[in-house]
């Protein structure tokens, strides 16, 4: 047993000094080789190195351990003076950096094509401890006013009340506006979603980041709409965080997040005396981020489904008197917009959004697409197989006033669609006209 241990230290560690010596150098590997040239994120990803398991299996091996050994006692206080660390193979506890998680957060980097990345616990968690990390007491946000109905209750809620933390809402593609609402020397972020949830509207990446720059802020942008269609730290934004819970897991099965931006700021978080993450916690599991591993290669094979289904139903429903909106539609306000910044190939995305008039309305032919015509399921989220429907104002975005609805542009009969691409389309289709056919004949 004791041999065992010894062999594998040896293996794997030749010699500790040598690490030491090398500590700059490797510094810059922990991250290296995820800011890639490409320009599609499927060739990006494609590029990253790929991890082989411990016994030459194709797939990573997974690291469920919560701690991890050392031959020399002095070596845990060179961990923990930030002398030996994951750069160099030296991992301390899976609270800080866990290798299997570490392997998960170097595809979303590559994915996003930033510099890192750090996965977490859930969508909010990432979101909270990116902000905390770039915000102190007494400072300021300028954020998109749609937005995500837990992102805008942290912002509007919790963050002045917990941590003096205050957020202006303005209407994103008013580029004046944003400019103006920044406080010098207060202000330290600009947010938003670059396909909001769920008015779909889609922010001008290149613009905010060139202001956001301009005036020394973080451009932070969520991504959870969008992964693949749009990039974009490609476009300019320093941040982008994801819930890995829609799109990426695809699965409807996992909670989960990641913050992909430059290696300093994921480095701070990881920080042992006042990272945020690593402070506040909230740590993916390593089995999560091994099943999550799992899904990210058909991830693009997934968003070209999604979307094409979403546009071909926005354009029929159009065609059949329905109101929809669906950036995919030339009539949409950032149709041009979207085209001109998306990633070839991969559409508008899997969303779309019918507005009904009354959330009675709304309800009712949501009751015939799921229980009359078998189209969906009533359930939250995206980015499911199956296709999932909400009506938002009652449900995720609930947490917004009816004024704050309002500038966000959800209206009350408003029902968000995450297109599945479960069956055949043409198989799919027929439901929604037989849900819709019923509700027309009563309404
Ligand atoms: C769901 C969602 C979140 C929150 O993510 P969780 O994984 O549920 O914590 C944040 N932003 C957007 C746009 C979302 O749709």
């Amino acid at each position: 047993m004791a041999d065992t241990l010894v062999n594998v230290h040896n293996n794997k560690r030749s010699n500790e000094n040598d690490v030491v010596e090398g500590r700059d150098a490797k510094k810059l590997m922990l991250w290296s080789g995820a800011v890639d040239a490409e320009s599609d994120p499927a060739a990006s990803f494609a590029n990253a190195r790929h991890e082989f398991g411990e016994h030459g299996g194709v797939n990573m091996s997974i690291e469920a351990s919560a701690t991890f050994t050392v031959m020399e006692p002095d070596t845990l206080r060179r961990m923990f003076a930030g002398e030996l660390g994951p750069e160099n193979d030296y991992f301390v506890y899976s609270r800080h950096f866990n290798p299997t998680v570490l392997n998960l957060s170097r595809q979303m980097a590559a994915l996003e094509g930033t510099e890192a990345a750090y996965c977490t616990s859930s969508g909010m968690s990432a979101i909270t401890a990116a902000l905390l990390q770039l915000c102190s007491s007494g400072g300021h946000i300028v954020a998109s006013s749609t937005l995500y109905g837990g992102t805008h209750a942290l912002m509007s809620n919790f963050f002045p009340s917990k941590c003096n933390i205050t957020t202006t809402f303005v209407e994103i593609n008013d580029l004046d506006a944003v400019e103006n609402a920044i406080v010098e020397g207060k202000t330290t972020v600009l947010y938003f979603e670059s396909m909001a949830n769920p008015s779909l509207k889609v922010a001008n990446i290149p613009a905010l980041a060139r202001i956001g720059h301009k005036k020394g802020l973080t451009v932070v942008v969520d991504n959870t709409f969008s992964p693949m269609v749009l990039s974009p730290a490609r476009l300019g934004a320093d941040v982008v965080i994801h819930s890995v819970s829609k799109f990426i897991s695809g699965g409807a099965d996992i909670i989960a997040g990641a913050v992909c931006g430059p290696a300093s700021l994921v480095n701070k978080m990881m920080d042992l005396h006042d990272g945020a993450l690593m402070l506040t916690g909230p740590t993916m599991n390593a089995k999560v981020a091994f099943d999550l591993s799992e899904r990210i290669p058909h991830l693009a094979l997934r968003m070209k489904e999604h979307s094409h289904r979403a546009l071909v139903f926005a354009q029929r429903l159009k065609k059949l008197g329905v109101k929809v909106l669906y950036p995919g539609l030339e009539e949409h306000p950032q149709h041009e917009l979207l085209k001109s910044m998306g990633n070839k190939d991969y559409g508008f995305g899997g969303i779309l959004c019918i507005d009904m008039g009354t959330v009675e309305k709304a309800n009712k032919f949501m009751s015939y697409l799921q229980n009359y015509a078998q189209f969906g399921f009533m359930a939250v989220s995206l980015g499911y197989y199956e296709t999932l429907m909400s009506c938002s104002g009652s449900s995720t975005s609930s947490e917004m006033s009816a004024e704050a609805q309002k500038l966000a542009g959800i209206t009350p009969g408003l029902i968000r669609l995450s297109i599945g691409y479960i069956g055949t389309l043409e198989q799919k289709w027929g439901q929604l006209e037989k849900a819709l056919i019923k509700f027309n004949e009563k309404h």
